[in-house]
C-alpha cells in the first residue's frame, strides 16, 4: 500500500531550503511535508489529521540529511505511521515498555559506577573517579537519532508545547498525557560540538565563580584595622553571604563587619575590585575606599576586567548556538521555563512581582528593625534571626539518636515503624520500605530513587561507628522523604511514561514536610508557640530576597536576547541598572535607601544560568503542600498527591491542592504570623 502512494511524489517540483551559514538544517521542504500530511490523512482518516499534521512536521524538522533525502522521509512516514487506535496503543506500550528497561539499567548502572565513590567502599583510587564519571546515556539521543527510534516516536507521539499541555491537558486522559509524556523525550537534535561547547563554557562559568575568593583577613577599615580572622577565605557571593549572616549574633562588631562584606560586594557588581586580592592574600585592601596597600602604602592596581559581565556573555553565546536545533523551544529562556520549569516566565514573572510589591513586605521589614534595634541596611535582605532554636540540647538529642541507631541495620529495620508512625497503613509501610535500602554514605547522604520496577531506591547515609548522630538523622529523615516520594511515583504511577514528579521543588517538598517531623518521630515534643510563625517569617523574607534577585536574572537575559552583540561593558551597565531598577521599585520604599546594587552580586546569575527562579518557586510549592496536608491525613493525602506522576506543575497543583503555584497562602500566613511575633 506504501508504495503505491510513494509514487505519487514528485519531488523535482520542490526548491531546496535556503542554507544557513554553519548551521545543519532539515532537508525536507514544506511541500514534502504537506505532501506526506495529504497522504497519510487519505490513507488514515481525516480524524487523524491535527496528530499527522504534529508528527510529520516536527519529524522533518529534526530530520537531518544523513538520515536521507526527502523521498526517504516521506518513505520513513509512510511506513511508521500507526493509523489505528490499537495500533498507536500497543506501540506506545512496546516503547513505554523498551523506554523504562533502558532508563532504569542506565540508570543501575549509574548508580553502580559511583557506588566506590559514594559509599564508605575503601580508598579511592582515580580509577574509581574516572568509572564514576561515565555516563552510560550520553549517546542515547545521537543513537535513536541515527537508528531512527527517535523518529518513530516523534512521528507517532509528537510533542505538545507547555501552552497546549496547559490548555489541552486539563482534559486529557491518564493515557493522553503518558503520550504527551512520550512526545517530550525527542525535542532537539543539537550537534555534539555545541552541546561540548557548552559544556565547556558552563564549566570555565563554574571555575571562574569557584577560583573567585576574598581573604577577608586582609581587609582593612580607614583606620588600618583588620576585622576578620587572618586564615578567612570566602567565596563571592555564598561565602561572603553566609559569613554576613553568621554577624547578627555579634551584636557589638557585627554591623561593621557586615559593611565591609557589602562593599566588597558592591566591588564584585561593578568591577572596580583590583584584580590583584581575587584569590590572593598578598595585598591589604580597603573596599571602602578601595584602596590597596602593601608595606602599608597605597599602590597602584588595575581593577578586574568586566571578567563577571564576560562569562554572563559567554553563556548566553553559548546557549544560543543551540536555539535553532530547538524548533520547539528556540530560545534558553523557553528552554530554562517551558521546557525546565514548566511554568511560563510571564507566570513566573508575574508570581514574583505580586509577591515582592505585597503590603506584607513592609511590615515584615519594619518587624525586623525593630528586632536589630536600628534601621534596616540592604544587606539585611539576609536577615537571619527568624530562626527559631530547639530548646533540648544537642547532646541530648545526639544521645537519643544514638541509642536509636547504633548501626544502619537498626535504621532500615526502623523505617516501616517511622512510616507507621506517620499513619501509612503497616501493609504500605511493608511495601514501600521493601523498595528502599539504605547504603552507609562516604558523605553527608543523599537520595537516590530508581528508574525501572523492580530496582530499589537507595538511600545514603552517614552513620559514624558510635551510631548516628542528630544532624545524620535529621538529613536522612529528609533522604526517606525523598525515597518515599520516588518509589511512590514509580511504582504507583499508572503508567511509566508518568513516572516522577513534575520538577524537583515538589519531591523536594515532600522530604522537607518528613525532615520537619524528625522530632515527632523521636518521641520528642518540642513545643516553642512561636515556633510555627518565625518557620514562616523566615520563609516569606528568604522569598522577598531571592525572588527580587531572579527578576534581574530574567530581565538580563531578555536584555541579551535583543542585543546579542553586547560587550561585557554593556552588560556590567545593564545588570547594574536592572538590579538598581528592581530595588528602587520593590525594596527601596522598605529599605528606605535608593540605587542599591546589592540584587546582582549573586553568582547562580553567572555560573548556573536562569536556574535562580526555581527557589523561590520552590519556596512557594514546598508551603502550598505543607499547608495542604497540616490538617489532614498525612499518609492517605500524600498517597493520593505522590501517584499523580509527571503532569505539569500548575495541573500536578491543582489536583493535589485545590489551586495553581499561589503566593497567598505564605501570604496569609505572614500576616498571622506578623500578629504573633511583635518584637
Ligand atoms: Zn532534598
Amino acid at each position: 500500500m506504501f508504495l503505491t502512494i510513494m509514487t505519487d511524489f514528485a519531488f523535482s517540483q520542490t526548491t531546496p531550503k535556503p542554507i544557513q551559514a554553519g548551521i545543519q538544517v532539515s532537508p525536507v521542504t514544506e511541500a514534502t511535508i504537506n505532501q506526506v500530511i495529504k497522504i497519510l490523512s487519505a490513507s488514515s482518516g481525516e480524524k487523524n489529521l491535527a496528530r499527522i499534521q504534529k508528527g510529520v512536521t516536527q519529524a522533518a524538522s529534526l530530520w537531518r540529511e544523513t538520515d536521507g533525502n526527502e523521498q526517504d522521509f516521506a518513505a520513513f512516514c509512510s511506513g511508521n505511521f500507526m493509523p489505528t487506535e490499537t495500533g498507536l496503543d500497543t506501540l506506545f506500550i512496546r516503547l513505554q515498555n523498551y523506554f523504562e528497561l533502558m532508563f532504569g539499567t542506565y540508570n543501575k548502572l549509574s548508580v553502580s559506577l559511583k557506588e566506590t565513590i559514594h559509599l564508605e567502599n575503601g580508598t579511592l583510587l582515580p580509577i574509581d573517579e574516572m568509572f564514576g564519571g561515565y555516563e552510560p546515556s550520553a549517546h542515547f539521543t545521537d543513537d535513536f537519532f541515527q537508528n531512527k527510534i527517535a523518529f518513530v516516536v516523534v512521528l507517532n507521539f509528537p510533542f505538545y508545547s507547555l501552552g497546549e499541555k496547559t490548555t489541552l491537558g486539563t482534559n486529557w486522559t491518564r493515557k493522553q498525557w503518558a503520550y504527551a509524556r512520550m512526545g517530550d523525550i525527542f525535542t532537539s537534535r543539537v550537534p555534539a560540538n555545541l552541546l561540548l561547547k557548552a559544556a565547556e563554557t558552563l564549566t570555565a562559568a563554574d571555575t571562574y565563580i569557584s577560583a573567585y575568593n576574598i581573604y577577608m583577613g586582609n581587609l582593612t577599615d580607614s583606620k588600618g584595622k583588620t576585622w576578620f580572622p587572618k586564615d578567612m577565605k570566602l567565596i563571592t557571593h555564598w561565602g561572603l553571604r553566609d559569613e554576613l549572616k553568621s554577624n547578627y549574633s555579634d551584636k557589638q562588631n557585627g554591623i561593621i563587619k557586615q559593611k565591609m562584606i557589602y562593599s566588597v560586594m558592591k566591588r564584585i557588581i561593578d568591577q572596580s575590585i583590583p584584580q590583584q586580592i581575587i584569590n590572593n592574600d598578598t595585598y591589604l585592601w580597603n573596599p571602602e575606599t578601595n584602596t590597596l596597600l602593601q608595606n602599608r602604602k597605597s599602590v597602584p592596581f588595575s581593577p578586574e576586567p568586566d571578567t563577571r559581565y564576560a562569562t554572563l556573555l559567554n553563556n548566553f553565546q553559548a546557549m544560543k548556538a543551540i536555539d535553532p536545533y530547538n524548533p520547539n523551544y528556540p530560545d534558553f529562556i523557553s528552554r530554562a521555563f517551558d521546557a525546565g520549569l514548566e511554568i511560563s516566565q510571564a507566570d513566573v514573572e508575574k508570581l514574583f512581582t505580586d509577591f515582592i510589591s505585597s503590603p506584607q513586605v513592609k511590615e515584615v521589614g519594619k518587624l525586623i528593625s525593630k528586632r536589630l534595634g536600628r534601621n534596616i541596611e540592604p544587606f539585611d535582605i539576609w536577615y537571619d534571626g527568624f530562626k527559631s532554636r530547639s530548646s533540648i540540647s544537642a547532646g541530648l538529642l545526639d544521645e537519643k539518636v544514638k541509642n536509636k541507631y547504633p548501626d544502619r541495620n537498626a535504621f532500615e529495620k526502623d523505617l516501616p515503624k517511622i512510616l507507621i508512625k506517620l499513619g501509612f497503613s503497616p501493609a504500605k509501610a511493608a511495601y514501600l520500605t521493601s523498595k528502599i535500602q539504605v547504603d552507609p554514605a562516604r558523605g553527608s547522604g543523599h537520595a537516590w530513587g530508581a528508574q525501572m520496577k523492580n530496582d530499589k531506591a537507595h538511600l545514603r547515609t552517614r552513620i559514624g561507628n558510635n551510631g548516628m548522630d542528630y544532624k545524620g538523622y535529621n538529613i536522612a529523615i529528609h533522604e526517606f522523604g525523598h525515597n518515599v516520594e520516588q518509589t511512590l511515583s514509580l511504582y504507583d504511577v499508572d503508567y511509566y511514561m508518568l513516572n516522577g514528579v513534575p520538577n524537583t521543588a515538589f519531591t523536594e517538598a515532600l522530604a522537607f514536610i518528613f525532615q520537619k517531623r524528625d522530632l515527632e518521630l523521636l518521641g520528642i515534643n518540642d513545643d516553642n508557640p512561636q515556633k510555627e510563625h518565625l518557620m514562616v517569617l523566615d520563609n516569606f523574607w528568604a522569598c522577598y530576597e531571592i525572588m527580587g534577585v531572579s527578576l534581574v536574572d530574567m530581565k538580563v537575559w531578555k536584555w541579551m536576547y535583543q542585543h546579542p552583540d553586547a560587550t561585557p561593558a554593556q552588560c556590567k551597565q545593564t545588570v547594574i541598572s536592572t538590579a538598581k531598577e528592581i530595588w528602587n521599585l520593590y525594596y527601596a520604599p522598605v529599605f528606605g535607601t535608593y540605587d542599591e546594587p546589592i540584587l546582582a552580586i549573586y553568582s547562580h546569575m553567572i555560573d548556573n544560568p536562569l536556574y535562580l527562579s526555581a527557589y523561590p518557586v520552590g519556596h512557594l510549592i514546598d508551603f502550598q503542600i505543607e499547608n495542604h496536608i497540616r490538617d489532614k491525613n498525612f499518609a492517605s493525602e500524600t498517597e493520593r498527591i505522590y501517584t499523580q506522576g509527571r503532569l505539569i506543575p500548575q495541573l500536578w497543583m491543582k489536583k493535589a491542592v485545590g489551586s495553581e503555584i499561589s503566593i497567598q497562602p505564605l501570604l496569609k500566613a505572614a500576616t498571622e504570623a506578623l500578629k504573633v511575633v511583635t518584637k
